[in-house]
């Protein structure tokens, strides 16, 4: 469940949330790095875990990572290049590019830097074997179905454009180019459940077997759920290693070596170390409907808008006044943004939802939880809003990890 403001065991408290409103403008994201040490902690048990950036690509989050032993996967020239500025070396597959296609400046700089890549199509395959004969590569398997916690979410099954259909047809190429196949890769969608999981163990089993390759490695790629929800309860990692565990064996048993498990999440790691904050600047009655406008937009947090997702919010009082968090009414918090999509609480077909909350007003914060992860990665200069602050906290010493963009920055692009 998220973690409440009032919880005094975590760094994001509302001691803390007073100190950092005092000192930057909102809207600005924060991050608590003591939670996600906790959640690199809870995968101990896999050979190695893979950070998969796309989720929270900060610089100085991937460092935390990197300090941690975390791989890290990227999924564009941009993500590569962060990756190395990170620290992250080309060598000991700390660094692996996944896609289903590659364009030219990409496979100059895997050929260049000798970073191995996840394939997600046949031809990738041929334009990798063609420059770079002997090129460590992984084939991730589209296993033919899928999951996700929305359908925009879901990369198995054909719906999804994510993957190699037939890995048999792999072969020939892989052979031809002398490619060198170290892994099997397998991320279906994000927010699983362990029926389905089960399948995919399954499908990763059989798949390895009727490949007989001498690969060294298989991924269970991301997906892992977090509970958004107050009610909700966190996943049993133990459980989700254990039908991976079994899977690993299996194909160690019929190809007589070693297999490395790994596993590729985004989101089980950065999610709830992340909260957003913002500041409430207009409170409006249309008909029967109460809003609250804030100060930052669907630019900022993209996940509702798209996806209909929930975030928990919490409200912070601009002075002192007591908020009686029984007393509540429904009520439509949106953006600043000039589209009647700009609407935190709605549903995933875009319906708008009330939420019940405190009575609120103008200068109070909203704090949107769980926003670590595909919160600042996934936001845009829309409406030509600068991207806003990112603000790591380390125990209760805090710094700017990434300063607000400025208007002039954004037009210089154009000038
Ligand atoms: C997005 C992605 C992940 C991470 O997904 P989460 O749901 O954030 O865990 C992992 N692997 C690949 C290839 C991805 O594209």
């Amino acid at each position: 469940m998220p973690q409440l403001l009032t919880d005094k065991n975590s760094n994001i408290n509302l001691k803390n949330i007073k100190s950092l409103i005092k000192k930057y403008e909102s809207p600005f994201w924060v991050y608590d790095s003591d939670m996600i040490h906790k959640k690199i902690n809870l995968l101990k048990q896999f050979d190695i875990i893979r950070f998969a950036q796309k989720a929270c690509s900060n610089i100085h989050i991937l460092r935390i990572m990197k300090k941690n032993k975390v791989k890290i996967d990227a999924v564009s020239l941009g993500e590569i290049e962060r990756a190395l500025v990170a620290g992250f070396k080309p060598k000991n597959n700390e660094i692996i590019f996944t896609a289903d296609i590659i364009d030219q400046d990409t496979l100059s700089k895997i050929v260049d830097l000798k970073i191995p890549v996840n394939v997600g199509s046949l031809d990738m395959l041929t334009q990798i074997g063609k420059r770079s004969p002997g090129h460590h590569i992984w084939i991730r398997i589209n296993p033919g179905f899928g999951y996700g916690h929305s359908k925009k979410t879901n990369t198995g099954g054909e719906n999804s454009k994510h993957g190699i259909w037939s890995p048999d047809l792999a072969i020939p190429i892989i052979q031809k180019y002398q490619l060198k196949l170290i892994g099997l890769h397998m991320h279906i969608g994000s927010g699983v459940n362990y029926t389905h999981l089960k399948k995919v163990c399954k499908s990763m089993t059989e798949n390895a077997i009727k490949l007989k390759q001498k690969i060294s490695f298989i991924s269970a790629g991301g997906g892992l759920p977090i509970p958004y929800k107050v009610n909700e309860k966190p996943m049993d990692v133990k459980k989700y290693f254990e039908l991976w565990n079994d899977s690993r064996n299996k194909i160690s048993n019929f190809l007589g070596q070693n297999i490395q498990l790994e596993i590729e999440p985004g989101r089980f790691l950065v999610a709830e170390s992340g909260i957003l904050i913002s500041q409430i600047r207009a409170i409006k009655q249309m008909g029967n409907k109460n809003f609250v406008l804030i100060d930052a937009g669907f630019n900022d947090l993209m996940r509702p808008t798209m996806y209909g997702s929930y975030h928990h919010i919490s409200i912070i009082p601009k002075n002192d006044r007591y908020i009686n968090e029984k007393k509540t009414i429904e009520t439509v918090i949106a953006g600043p943004l000039c589209e009647s999509g700009d609407v935190f609480t709605q549903t995933n077909k875009g319906d708008l939802e009330t939420r019940k909350l405190p009575i609120t007003q103008v200068g109070d914060y909203v704090v949107f939880h769980d926003t670590g992860a595909y919160g600042a990665s996934m936001s845009s200069n829309y409406n030509t809003r600068p991207l806003i602050q990112e603000i790591l906290l380390e125990k209760n010493h805090f710094r700017t990890i990434r300063r607000r963009q400025t208007i002039k920055e954004l037009l210089n692009l154009e000038i």
